[in-house]
């Protein structure tokens, strides 16, 4: 099968013919059709990320069909069905926190696309227990970005409880899509954009939020809750300032940059600063049968599965309209 793998980290990804994976136990072959490019994986192709799998085939955010089930799968999907696979691959399901409902912090979790193979590639294979079926509502790329920018966001959000005035830090995808669940459900919306970058902060508004700003600005309102999908340590106490009593600060983000000191008066009255690493199954299933609702659009620029390194590029840059997926023809 043809693949995009990176050989070791700040390499270009090359476009190989590799053997085609097998399912193992438990595991299913999937026929990839699409796979959305995420910032993760820029982190691990510029080796911010430790210990990745090499050579790796990148790539979280996958869509196919079922093409073949190993031995001892579940009989959750048949031939034929069209699966989502996401970053948490697989876990233990025995150590403290796979017992305690907290599979995304396991202590032997494997990553798709970091760990384990992923889905820059013609197929993948991929343990049934962490595969979702998808909304029915949604075509292969447009579902793609909602794989982790969509779940990881909704994680995020979710850790704001019921924040009435919620601020977004980093308008990219993972926030475009979080905003469109937070006005359906009522919050006021603020969101911050690097300072002049007045075409986001325009489309934010157009969206539907009350405020949109500069990172550098204070809102209107005391916040009760923000959310940092920048990779910028600075952001952190910016955040903080502009919280309310009793607010919290969530960073979206697997990598962020060193956060600098700040007087502790910025945090006291119970102000919370924490981050979401990964996402359980439980998230996922609660976010497909709340998109649909919403419902929740993407905004996506398509490639070739060849062009990979001409998408990570024009994301890197800024260059992209929306979420890069890449298509794979049969
Ligand atoms: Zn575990
Ligand atoms: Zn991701």
């Amino acid at each position: 099968m043809r693949a995009m793998v990176l050989d070791k980290p700040k390499r270009r990804l090359e476009l190989r013919d590799v053997p085609k994976p097998r399912p193992g136990r438990g595991q299913l072959l999937v026929r990839i059709s699409a796979c959305a490019v995420c910032r993760t994986d820029l982190h691990v192709l510029d080796g911010e990320l430790p210990d990745p799998k090499l050579p790796l085939i990148l790539g979280h955010q996958i869509v196919g069909r079922v093409e073949e089930i190993g031995e001892e799968a579940n009989s959750k999907f048949h031939i034929g069905d069209r699966v989502g696979i996401p970053w948490l691959g697989w876990t233990d399901g025995e150590c403290a926190y796979c017992r305690s409902n907290r599979e995304n912090l396991c202590d032997r979790a494997r990553f798709t696309g970091y760990t384990i193979d992923g889905g820059y590639a013609e197929f993948t294979v991929a343990d049934t227990r962490f595969c979702f079926y998808l909304p029915d509502r949604y075509n292969d790329v447009e579902v793609a970005p909602l794989l982790c920018a969509g779940l990881i966001g909704y994680r995020s959000y979710r850790k704001t409880g019921d924040a009435r005035r919620l601020g977004i830090y980093g308008f990219g995808n993972a926030a475009h899509l979080i905003a469109q669940i937070a006005l359906y459900e009522k919050r006021d919306l603020f969101v911050f954009t690097r300072p002049g970058d007045v075409a986001t902060q325009q489309a934010a508004k157009e969206l539907g939020a009350l405020w949109a700003g500069g990172s550098d600005e204070m809102p209107p309102e005391k916040l009760d809750a923000a959310i940092i999908f920048a990779s910028v340590g600075p952001l952190v106490p910016m955040a903080l300032r502009a919280l309310a009593k009793g607010g919290i600060v969530v960073c979206g983000g697997i990598h962020m940059s060193d956060i600098p000191s700040f007087p502790y008066a910025d945090l006291w009255e119970e102000r919370i600063i924490t981050s979401v690493a990964n996402l359980t199954r439980r998230d996922g299933e609660e976010f497909f049968e709340l998109a649909p609702r919403v419902p929740v659009q993407t905004k996506t620029e398509t490639f070739h599965l060849e062009q990979a390194n001409t998408a990570l590029d024009r994301f890197r840059a800024g260059e992209l309209k929306g979420t890069a997926v890449l298509t794979i023809a049969e």
